[in-house]
């Protein structure tokens, strides 16, 4: 934003005195001159920027201008009103348009018509409506008939700008105006918009203005300043709207101060068969083929060609159409691509044969397209190595781990129908069939598949918690696909067999019906939707995976670990490319089958010795899980974490299984009972756990300690090299590490001596940061410290005060009143429980010249979080073993930035 400011500062006006930038309304586009540029995106908005740059690199765009981004930041300022001067900056610039095109706004013969568009700093797809042919009323519809011989064409074109400026503007509903239109429609027995003849289209905008008037209470107003006007406005206030509000939060879009107004003159797609309108992308963005890819539709404007009006005719089949305009998009997808050296993402109108471009910008795109586009830009060396890297959303390569059908399950399916490939991904669920429905029963636990005829951008809360969307119109470019393909949620769209009865809640597909009790399962890599809950499988990972990971461990400088518990997460991850274990959780050990029996027997026990007893039963089961996950990771570090959670947890708490219980131990339920209200606690999160166990019951940290050594002996005599690391969690003065460590050295070498085990075993004995007092006092802790690993899902709990468990019933206000950014737990607070982190790793370092340092929270898969892990200098980050590659790439682009500022 500073820097947009500054640039644009030092152009001076005509007057020769020099204005500054945020004083300057409104940038024109055109023959006559191009003000802005395509850098100033945050100024113009990504729509603005991007025309005034395609005209600049000689590009046929239709002349117009931007209103800034910051003249809606001065409207809301304002309380609502448009900032002074607006509208005669406004009224120059039309002057301006007019003398280039030769034509008169307002003009009753040949008027000169625009679009009003809307257009962020990001992309929001069908946030904001856009207005077409304004400047048309029932004096100049006659005059454009006259001048362009076509009265069809003239009336088509009134008709749409009541029926756009009445639902965007005044808020007319579309349906209304659909209703009148399937009454024009019966009447001429037409079945397509383009086959009611011209009387009909007449017919039409009388009825249009009749509906306007009904609905709205005011005529449809004829002045074409007043149209203009009133539609700058509505488009600020759409800014602001619930459902642009609800998208930028849920793609954490922040910081922009507004949405640009484009007003551009209008070029006609609809002016018959040797016109229309389309919308393609330079290569393919679900799979990333280096092929033009796009739809188009005849005779057809604006939105008719994502709205599912009529079915459009993908652009392969345009040379039948027409040779020359096909040919030369050819052309254009080259240019544009060599000129942004990305994949486009473009939308176009032909007017009697000849093409105009009416928008372009990076084009969004699945993570395996991302990759392979990525790949295949550097071998054609329109980008480089780095470039590459740095482009590929890190969290976007969760999409290529995504899951499949099992090819043999999914050949007994029942196919019942087949509808477009949106994207990728296999997902199962019941029916759902409103946003409102996915939403409420996906919170209860159930998994949903959101089925809608179309989605639009009320159902983002839906489509955002349903497993799957399935829609029955639209294409590859309507809404539900563009917002999947955007999520990596898997979406099967236009399936055009489907029926929906959205009252009814069922659907009906080739004469079967299925409801909201049914199971369908969606394929988005092939468009197929198939009865019931197909079995999924692993992804297979492509060669293109496998250069990016390449590249990706070539530029990081910190490590990556996993956080495993089992063998077989263990093994996943070192596929994956981990590089150790950074934690190791031994709760879920003393769960499983008989365990349980004897860990509550340990915690039933009265005397020191009974425990003993009853811990040394649990032993040769830890050791034997140690030994599985040392084998799982031989020769890389394996960080493992002493016992954690409050003994409660292992305690049945409702009175038959507590009866169980007692059977089982042979003691008396009243024992059990009483044991379990003894170890209750009004706060366990702060409460009796971590080291704090360990300093009550010595004899639980010894037993651990002991299966980790003897395993590790054990491994190391098969000729596995098991590395241990032991860590102790919780703790939050040096003294509890200082005593615990010393008790932990003395088991090591006493298992040692028992075994008489000769070789080499170095097991390095640290702590979690994860209490503030431990950040706070990170010098001394370091002492007795040879690692540090931050526990940030507790470092963050105890910073906030915020209980990650509760904290959705006051999140959502947080957010929406961006009282908060976004969710600490997902991404790191940098600049308060960073500033501890900053500060331990600082300290510890101060006493411990290397001391290892890194993060096991589930900040360690978070691409933000890890870019400033890679800034105070941790050694590794260590995530979910699916987030592994995510954590690779995201690494890389840490140090490549990092190292660029
Ligand atoms: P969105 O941001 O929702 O894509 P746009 O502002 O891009 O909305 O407008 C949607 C469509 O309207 C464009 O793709 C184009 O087909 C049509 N359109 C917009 N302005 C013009 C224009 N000046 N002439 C012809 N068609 C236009
Ligand atoms: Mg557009
Ligand atoms: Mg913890």
């Amino acid at each position: 934003m500073a820097t947009v400011t500054k640039r644009a500062g030092k152009s001076s006006d005509t007057n020769g005195t020099t204005k500054k930038g945020s004083d300057k309304l409104i940038y024109y586009f055109g023959q006559t001159r191009t003000d802005g540029r395509a850098s100033q995106k945050m100024l113009l908005g990504g729509k603005g920027a991007n025309l005034a740059d395609m005209t600049s690199i000689g590009l046929p765009v239709p002349p117009g201008f931007t209103i800034t981004t910051t003249s809606c930041e001065l409207y809301y300022k304002n309380g609502g009103k448009l900032p002074a001067g607006l509208m005669d900056e406004v009224r120059k610039n039309v002057a301006t348009l007019e003398k280039e095109l030769g034509k008169k706004f307002g003009d009753n013969k040949n008027p000169l018509l625009v679009s009003v568009r809307s257009g962020a700093a990001a992309s929001m797809p069908g946030m904001m409506n856009t207005i077409l042919n304004l400047g048309l009323n029932d004096v100049s519809v006659a005059g454009l008939a006259a001048a362009t011989g076509n009265v069809r064409f003239a009336y088509d074109s009134y008709r749409r700008v009541i029926n756009m400026f009445g639902d965007v503007v005044v808020g007319v509903d579309h349906e209304h105006f659909e209703e009148a239109f399937d009454k024009i429609k019966r009447k001429y027995k037409a079945k397509l918009d383009t086959d009611v003849p011209e009387q009909g289209l007449v017919e039409l905008c009388d009825a249009y203005k009749k509906v306007y008037e009904h609905h709205y209470g005011k005529p449809f107003p004829q002045d074409p300043l007043e149209q203009l006007e009133l539609s700058i406005e509505a488009v600020f206030k759409s800014w602001m709207q619930p459902r642009a509000v609800k998208y930028r939060q849920v793609e954490n879009i922040t910081g922009l101060v507004g949405t640009a107004v484009n007003i551009q003159s209008m070029v006609y797609g609809n002016m018959g068969d040797d016109s229309g309108t389309g919308v393609a992308f330079t290569r393919n963005p679900s799979t990333g083929e280096n092929k033009f890819y796009g739809e188009f539709l005849v005779n057809a404007q604006g939105e008719d060609v994502v709205a599912g009006i009529r079915t459009p005719l993908p652009v392969d089949q345009m040379p039948k159409w027409n040779k020359k305009v096909h040919s030369q998009l050819l052309e254009i997808k080259k240019t544009l691509e060599q000129h942004y050296r990305d994949v486009q993402d473009i939308e176009f109108t032909i007017e009697k044969g000849t093409l105009y471009m009416l928008q372009t910008r990076n084009g969004k795109r699945t993570g395996a397209a991302a990759v392979r586009i990525a790949c295949e830009m550097v071998k054609e060396k329109l980008i480089d190595e780095v470039t590459a890297v740095k482009r590929i959303p890190a969290s976007d390569l969760t999409q290529l781990l995504l899951p499949s059908f099992d090819p043999a399950a999914k050949k007994k399916a029942e196919v019942l129908t087949i509808g477009l490939p949106a994207s990728p991904g296999a997902a199962f669920g019941k029916l759902a069939f409103t946003a409102a429905e996915a939403v409420d029963r996906t919170n209860a636990g159930e998994t949903v598949l959101l089925v809608r005829k179309e989605t639009n951008p009320e159902d983002i809360d839906g489509m955002h918690l349903a497993a799957g969307i399935l829609t029955s119109t639209g294409g590859m470019t309507s809404h539900a696909a563009v917002v999947a393909r955007g999520w990596g949620r898997c979406c099967v769209a236009g399936a055009g067999e489907i029926t929906i009865d959205e009252k009814a809640k069922k659907i009906t597909v080739n004469g079967k019906t299925f409801t909201g009790k049914d199971t369908l399962s969606i394929d988005g890599s092939t468009g197929e939707v198939m009865v019931g809950n197909i079995a999924t499988q692993e992804p297979k990972l492509s060669g293109d995976f496998t250069t990016v990971m390449k590249l990706a461990d070539k530029y990081r400088t910190m490590k990556i670990r996993t956080n495993a518990d089992t063998p077989e997460d263990a093994a996943r991850a070192r596929e994956f490319g981990a590089e150790g274990i950074g934690l190791c959780r031994t709760e879920h050990m003393f769960f499983e089958g008989d365990r349980i029996q004897a860990m509550r027997e340990m915690i039933l026990a009265e005397t020191k010795d009974a425990r003993k007893d009853a811990l040394k039963k649990l032993l040769p089961f830890q050791r034997s899980d140690f030994e599985g996950i040392f084998k799982a990771m031989k020769g890389l570090p394996v960080t493992i974490r002493l016992l954690d959670p409050p003994l409660h947890e292992f305690l049945p708490h409702d009175e038959k299984s507590q009866k169980e219980m007692a059977t089982r131990l042979g003691v008396s339920p009243a024992k059990v009972k009483q044991r379990v209200s003894q170890l209750h606690e009004a706060n366990p999160m702060l409460g009796h756990r971590g080291c704090r166990l360990a300093v009550t019951y010595p004899e639980i940290l010894e037993m651990q300690v002991t299966a980790i050594v003897e395993a590790a002996i054990n491994c190391k005599n098969k000729k596995i090299d098991a590395m241990p690391e032991i860590m102790i969690p919780l703790v939050g003065a040096a003294k509890e590490l200082e005593v615990l460590r010393e008790l932990t050295l003395q088991t090591i070498e006493k298992v040692i001596k028992d075994k008489k085990y000769s070789g080499k075993l170095d097991i390095p004995v640290g702590t979690m940061i994860e209490i503030p007092r431990a950040a706070l006092t990170a010098d001394e802790v370091a002492k007795h410290a040879d690692f540090f690993s931050f526990g940030t899902n507790d470092l963050t709990q105890m910073t906030f005060g915020f209980s990650r468990d509760d904290i959705n019933t006051f999140l959502p206000d947080y957010l929406r009143q961006e009282l908060l950014l976004r969710d600490p737990f997902q991404t790191l607070d940098v600049s308060g429980v960073g500033q501890l982190v900053d500060m331990a790793v600082v300290k510890g370092r101060q006493t411990r010249d290397k001391l290892k340092c890194g993060i096991c929270g589930e900040h360690g898969g978070d691409p933000l979080s890890i870019a400033f892990c890679n800034k105070v200098g941790l050694d590794y980050v260590s995530c979910s073993p699916f987030r592994v590659p995510i954590a690779r790439l995201a690494a890389a682009q840490a140090a490549l930035n990092q190292k660029k500022s």
